[in-house]
């Protein structure tokens, strides 16, 4: 029969697509869940976008990011062919899954019998970025979720071998470094201890947040075979409207991406707002640091109004709210014109994850949580 739903790939019909945070147009609203930066790109960066408008738009832009790379390779010590340009690092994720990963059905007819289904297995840490299960089921890769321990801390091998859940041989291993939801930071010694433990497989160090962290991973995706360090312009460089990441690592990882991408990949005006944004890094620098203090500020109020936070190395805090159960509060906050974002899993429930906004914007939400927890 020629119904519409029976056309699409049953893996395609069943598959639970990935929920963004909302993006309401509400007035006077203070947007606190999704980790978008609370500055502006750099004026210069603005400027660049701005006279890049105009006919030349009928043209197609550079197909490899060749100046970016360039200028990526520069900053972190390495060679364009080790830096890999998408769009966004969402696209880098989904590109590494069918890179490196095998859809499960696939395995036997590519193997045998003796299909190691390793070969298939997609792991990431629970809680991380909710992302991850849905690329590997668009992918049809085998799901392998790993609970990180209390208060969101990073197994070492020896503990993920005595829970023998963790893949030493998987395919594709992706860690969020600092994690996210919780904003845990992770130290780089622990996190190449897991990198040298795994046997087989490569490792993605999903490195969206480490501008706001006391240390970052990078050196590891030149030192190992096996390891990729994914970035991105969105969070850290005000960029997330352009859709610009990247990753760094060995050339031969580099080339399979880029193997499988789309030609034009990465659009022109984001190409050139992040290239701007590389000569700015002072102003941006600036600003992870007003956010840090804003972060610190905001965790001393909440704490102080009995809320339970956890330390974050990111530019947005995980706490668990007194009083009313985390749901009740998301619906309170929204009533107060503050947007903040709420995770239904079991790990995540009792918690809001609050974007850190300008030292106005923590100060509405301080002065929000204590109108609610007085009213
Ligand atoms: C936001 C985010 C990304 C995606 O960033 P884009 O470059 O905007 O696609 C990737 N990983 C994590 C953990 C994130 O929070």
């Amino acid at each position: 029969m020629k119904t519409p739903s029976n056309l699409i790939r049953p893996l395609v019909h069943n598959l639970h697509a990935y929920v963004p945070g909302e993006q309401p147009k509400i007035k006077g609203l203070i947007k606190l869940n999704t980790n978008e930066n609370p500055y502006p790109p750099a004026p210069r960066v603005l400027a660049a976008v701005k006279a890049a408008v105009d006919g030349r738009l009928r043209l197609y832009p550079n197909p490899t990011a060749q100046g970016l790379r360039e200028k990526l390779a520069k900053l972190h010590g390495c060679r364009p062919e080790n830096i890999f340009v998408g769009n966004g690092s969402d696209e880098v994720l989904a590109l590494a899954v069918r890179a490196f990963a095998e859809p499960s059905k696939g395995l036997s007819a590519i193997f045998g019998k003796q299909a190691d289904r390793s070969k298939s297995v997609v792991q990431y840490f629970v809680p991380s970025y909710s992302l991850y299960p849905v690329l590997a089921d668009i992918h049809g890769a085998v799901k392998n979720p790993v609970m990180l321990k209390f208060d969101f801390a990073l197994p070492s091998p020896a503990e993920l071998k005595r829970g023998r859940q963790w893949d030493f041989n998987a395919a594709l291993s992706l860690v969020t470094t600092p994690n996210a939801p919780s904003g845990c930071g992770y130290r780089t010694a622990a996190l190449a201890e897991l990198c040298r433990a795994q046997k087989r497989g490569v490792v993605l160090l999903d490195e969206a947040y480490a501008d706001f962290a006391a240390e970052n991973a990078l050196a590891l995706a030149l030192k190992f075979p096996n390891v990729l360090v994914a970035r991105t312009f969105s969070k850290a460089y005000s960029l997330c409207f352009q859709r610009v990441g990247y990753c760094v690592g060995q050339a031969e990882l580099v080339a399979a991406l880029d193997k499988i991408r789309d030609s034009y990949n990465v659009n022109g005006l984001g190409q050139i707002a992040a290239e701007a944004t590389l000569d700015e890094l002072d102003y941006y620098r600036a600003n992870f640091q007003k956010i840090i203090t804003t972060r610190e500020w905001l965790g001393r109020e909440l704490t102080a109004l009995d809320f339970r936070v956890l330390p974050s190395q990111t530019n947005f805090i995980l706490a668990r709210p007194p009083l009313f159960p985390a749901e009740d509060w998301l619906a309170k906050l929204r009533g107060q014109k503050i947007l903040v974002r709420w995770f239904r899993a079991p790990e995540l429930k009792d918690f809001l994850r609050i974007t850190v906004g300008t030292p106005a914007e923590a100060a509405a939400l301080v002065a929000a949580a204590r109108k609610i927890l007085h009213a």
